[in-house]
């Protein structure tokens, strides 16, 4: 994941603050690094939607910002085990006559016996 300079700065203060600190305070930050409100809350939102921190509104010396804590998402890995054997039961798919069959032909569905026994045998 790429980061700004800026936003590797900020990330970096976040990180160290919310473990001595419990988080840093938005406006006090800009202080910090010498940035304006508008360039440091447009690579803050960067970083939010990242994943990387995460803002609380709070009312700091009778004003509202935010406080900005470190909270990388962590992507859990997944897995999903399907099984296609059921599936690869069904006479249909192993049928030389599939590309043939069709409803009103020799070779149907709803004539086979082969698909007929298969139904049968699941209910
Ligand atoms: S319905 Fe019968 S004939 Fe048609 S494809 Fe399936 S198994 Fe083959």
């Amino acid at each position: 994941m790429e980061l700004t300079a800026l936003e590797g700065r900020i990330l970096g203060i976040v990180k160290e603050k919310t473990r001595s600190e419990g988080g840093v305070i938005q406006s006090v930050l800009w202080g910090v690094l010498g940035v304006d409100n508008r360039e440091g809350t447009k690579a803050v939102l960067s970083l939010v939607r990242k994943g990387l921190i995460k803002r609380e509104p709070i009312v700091f010396k009778g004003r509202r910002t935010y406080k900005l804590l470190y909270s990388p998402r962590t992507i859990n890995k997944v897995e999903i085990i399907v099984s296609l054997n059921p599936v690869m039961n069904i006479p249909c798919f192993y049928c030389k006559e599939l590309q043939r069959c069709g409803s009103g032909g020799y070779f149907n569905p709803y004539k086979c016996i082969l698909l007929s026994r298969y139904i049968r045998g699941l209910s």
